[in-house]
């Protein structure tokens, strides 16, 4: 029997002022996947005979390692990729069963698999999963049109995708559903068609990312040669505003600018990233950051997987962020929200006042029409939310 138990992740609702950040989200790197996207920019490879069990010999190795780093509860686990949805369910409960003994875990963590479609094609696959304890999956759905999936190089199909949204809109199980939009070529109708269907299925969260073009990828380089059609900002901004539009007049609260979620049932996971808390990251390629220090895992699965008995730990980087350093982060990540960041959060972080710190920079992007403010409560316009790169620029 599992130690996690079988039971589902109940909604939260909490809205604070003051972030506890005595709590900590751990995230699990699983850098496998069958092929690669086009568009990928994330670290994975498609694993060799035996190079999974290696990788979780050496996972598991990290985790205990690491553990006396992280004295704080832990209230959210996350296997990301990579795909995990490749690993056996007796292999995540293994890792599972690591943390739990070897770290403080708070009552009803939220534990999440991102999930290829094309692995979960029977209700079977989700009973395995339940057993184990996992209690929210994020959907990688992307497009439901199959010339889309295609230029993205994903390796389901159309069918796989509707047949899990099929299962999982059976039960009670929670979900995430991703989709990517401003594909070259695409119209604002194509997404919102894509978007139309997934409201049919009713998941409790939605996230709508626009594609990102990364340097070296095989998709960057074909529009770079001119063999795709241009990405049009216009019709972008105008899949994005009716985008909202739909959402919302489903009842679904827009809470980070790519994230859409129904009432309780917000990321918590990733809501340690926008509200400045800390984060602990294992596996090639990972991040962490204890509220001082960032640490980046190298990104090599060779280099993660060398034994190095005068070196226990895994290879990584580290650097300290000085107080700038820190608070630009903390605008960064707390403005992606649309609540915004709370002047007494900055206040009881940093000891200082918020307008002590950007008065300038502050009435600046007011005066442009990019930030309001109410109560104690500093937040994106929707002009703000369009444009949030060049907000972002003015606190670095
Ligand atoms: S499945 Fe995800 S991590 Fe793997 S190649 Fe595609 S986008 Fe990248």
């Amino acid at each position: 029997m599992s130690i996690f138990p079988r039971k589902l992740l109940r909604p939260c609702w909490s809205a604070v002022t003051v972030i506890d950040r005595n709590q900590l989200a751990l995230y699990l790197h699983i850098p496998f996947c069958r092929q690669k996207c086009s568009y990928c920019a994330f670290y994975s490879k498609i694993p060799e005979p035996d190079t999974v069990r290696h990788f979780l010999n050496r996972l598991s190795g990290e985790l205990k390692f690491r553990a006396g780093d992280w004295q704080k509860p832990v209230t959210s686990i996350y296997f990301g990729g990579g795909t995990p949805s490749l690993l056996s369910p007796a292999a995540l409960e293994k890792i599972l069963q690591v943390i739990e003994e070897n770290y403080r875990l708070a009552p009803d963590p939220e534990i999440t698999l991102e999930v290829n479609p094309g692995d979960l094609q029977s209700e079977a696959v989700l009973e395995g999963w339940q057993e184990i304890g996992l209690n929210r999956i994020s959907l990688g759905v992307q497009s439901l049109q199959q010339d889309e999936l295609n230029l993205l190089g994903r390796s389901h199909s159309v069918s796989q995708a509707r047949r899990s949204l099929t299962i999982l809109a059976k039960t009670e199980f929670i979900y995430n559903v991703d989709l990517i939009s401003a594909l070259p070529g695409q119209q604002a109708e194509d997404h919102l068609q894509n978007l139309a269907e997934i409201l049919q299925y009713r998941p409790r969260h939605i996230s709508c990312y626009n594609l990102q073009l990364e340097p070296e990828t095989p998709l960057a380089d074909r529009m770079k040669k001119g063999l795709l059609p241009e990405i049009s900002e216009d019709e972008d901004a105008r899949g994005y505003q009716q985008t909202r539009q739909q959402l919302e007049k489903k009842s679904y609260q827009h809470y980070e600018i790519s994230n859409f979620a129904l009432p309780g049932f917000k990321c918590r996971h990733n809501l340690a990233y926008w509200e400045f808390r800390p984060y602990a990251g294992f596996g090639p390629a990972a991040c962490s950051f204890n509220l001082r220090e960032r640490r980046k895992n190298r990104a090599s699965l060779r280099d993660y997987l060398a034994d190095s008995p005068r070196q226990p730990g895994v290879p990584h980087e580290k650097s300290r962020l000085d107080q700038q350093e820190l608070k630009a982060e903390y605008l960064l990540m707390g403005l992606r929200l649309l609540q915004g960041i709370d002047r007494r959060d900055f206040h009881s972080f940093f000891h200082q006042s918020l307008a002590d710190c950007y008065s300038r920079e502050i009435a600046g992007l007011k005066e442009e029409g990019f930030l309001a403010e109410s109560g104690n409560k500093i937040f994106l316009t929707d002009q703000g939310i369009m444009l949030g790169n060049q907000v972002f620029q003015a606190f670095l």
